[in-house]
């Protein structure tokens, strides 16, 4: 007998879970299904270990800077292997609470690839289940470019394989994914170079933090090669990278090449002709506000969707959907993309959310916009001989100056912006920021001083 759901999620990654669990807990019968790690992308490939990496990156900074704190500490080296040890227990230890959230809430997780066998059936393993809803939460990949020699680079993927730290790595890429890898490279010891094809990383940013970045990689020694393109790569006997560029240089000795170019949709095995769901022209599933594909009953949720491929935007999507389709309180309920925060995991980190000044001159015009900046030294290293500045920017529009855009570069900017993306969210004004108090001495104060 065919196994029948009333939801079902292809893949376990944040949206696929997220809507799963919260359609089980809204009463229905539901199921998710997943091929590899439980967790997706962000657990087992992305932002977790990105972010313990980051943080192994942060201890090494901070023994910089403890020897002006007074310590005298004989660093007997860094090992790798035990940073990633430790890390992957600590994933296992999140797929073991993913299990268990999946009991209590009595989700079914079904260990497999499935693909679409028609609108209401997927295969699994040889058997056919249906389901009368069908989300599909397969995410992306990785991209690896279309040139000689690419297969001896490694991905984002395989940078979360690597089992010792590589001596000399380049990092190709200007995007979230090739800064941070790089600059937990480039802290943890190795001799890291990130390679952008254009001017600077981050390009979308706005221009302020990237040139605040920019002066802290060249402060902080990492090598970044700007307007410089891969030809081709050629591995030598003794196992060594030559990276042969377009302008004219070999870049040689290369241990460990990580493309970090983009990731795209992973729609292509699933059989979704099947079901007749259409797709852009580069393979994302195409929904409109509440999730829906053209196909009545089929709902895409994450970064198959294209739209901000951050798990938390997954999530929410995908837990609101099952709100609308299993809550009759919320029967409009949709996830609202506009003014999403987001964090790069630089050194130091970028926070941003709403418009850049230069979008904000674009949209609303040079005239009603009011920009307030300030440059600082964050007391963290401003008492050690690494004293660095950080720049935080407020983009505001109109006589009222309501905050369109908030932006900054600094220690601690990773965990400050949650709280002004809420004041930003409801509405807030610089006014409000101003007649908020402020808590000293911490750089977060900035944001409510600025002049
Ligand atoms: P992105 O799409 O953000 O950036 C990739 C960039 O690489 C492009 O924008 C382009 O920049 C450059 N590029 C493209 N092709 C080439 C090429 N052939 N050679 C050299 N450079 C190239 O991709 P990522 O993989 O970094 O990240 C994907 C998404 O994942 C992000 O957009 C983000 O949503 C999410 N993410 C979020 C994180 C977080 O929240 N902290 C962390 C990691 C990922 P240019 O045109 O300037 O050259």
């Amino acid at each position: 007998m065919t196994r029948h759901y009333d939801y079902l999620a292809i893949g376990a990654g944040s949206g696929g879970i997220a809507s799963a669990n919260r359609a089980a807990i809204r009463g229905a019968k539901a199921a998710v299904i997943e091929a590899k790690a439980v967790g997706g992308t962000c657990v087992n490939v992305g932002c977790v270990p990105k972010k313990v990496m980051w943080y192994g990156a942060h201890i090494a900074e901070a023994l910089k800077y403890s020897e002006a704190y007074g310590f005298k500490i004989d660093q007997n080296g860094f090992d790798w292997a035990t940073l990633v040890k430790n890390r992957e227990a600590y994933i296992d230890r999140i797929h073991g609470g993913y299990q268990r959230g999946f009991e209590s809430n009595g989700v079914e997780f079904i260990e497999g690839f499935a693909t679409f066998v028609d609108k209401n059936t997927v295969e699994v393993n040889g058997e056919k289940i249906t389901a009368d809803h069908i989300t599909i939460a397969v995410g992306g990949r990785p991209m690896i470019p279309d040139l000689p020699g690419a297969e001896h680079g490694i991905d984002s993927d395989g940078f979360f394989a690597l089992t010792e730290r590589p001596e000399k790595a380049v990092v190709v890429g200007a995007g979230y994914i090739a800064v941070e890898i790089a600059g937990v490279l480039h802290a943890l010891g190795s001799d890291a170079h990130l390679l952008v094809r254009k001017d600077r990383p981050l390009r979308n940013f706005d221009v302020d933090i990237t040139d605040a970045l920019l002066q802290r990689m060249e402060q902080d020694g990492m090598k970044l090669r700007t307007e410089c393109n891969i030809e081709s790569v050629e591995k030598q006997d003794n196992g060594k990278l030559v990276l042969k560029t377009k302008e004219g240089e070999n870049i040689t000795d290369v241990d460990c090449l990580i493309w970090a170019i983009g990731r795209e949709p992973a729609t292509d095995k699933i059989n979704i002709e099947a079901a007749g769901v259409k797709l852009d022209e580069v393979g994302y599933v195409c929904v409109d506000k509440y999730q829906n594909t053209n196909v009545k009953g089929i709902y895409a949720v994450g970064d198959i969707t294209g739209e901000a491929a951050l798990t938390p935007v997954a999530i929410k999507a995908g837990r609101l959907l099952s709100e609308r389709l299993f809550n009759k309180d919320m029967p409009d309920a949709h996830m609202d993309y506009s003014l999403i925060p987001t964090i790069v995991f630089s050194h130091p980190p970028i926070g941003t959310m709403g418009l850049t000044e230069a979008q904000a001159v674009a949209v609303h015009g040079e005239e009603d916009i009011t920009v307030y900046k300030s440059n600082f030294a964050a007391m963290y290293n401003a008492i050690t001989p690494h004293r660095a500045l950080s720049t935080f920017k407020l983009v505001c529009h109109g006589p009222s100056e309501k905050v369109v855009g908030i932006h900054g570069i600094g220690e601690g900017m990773d965990e400050i912006l949650q709280g002004f993306a809420v004041a930003m969210k409801m509405g807030a004004t610089k006014a409000d920021f101003d007649a908020t108090v402020a808590l000293h001495p911490t750089s977060g104060e900035e944001f409510v001083t600025l002049r």
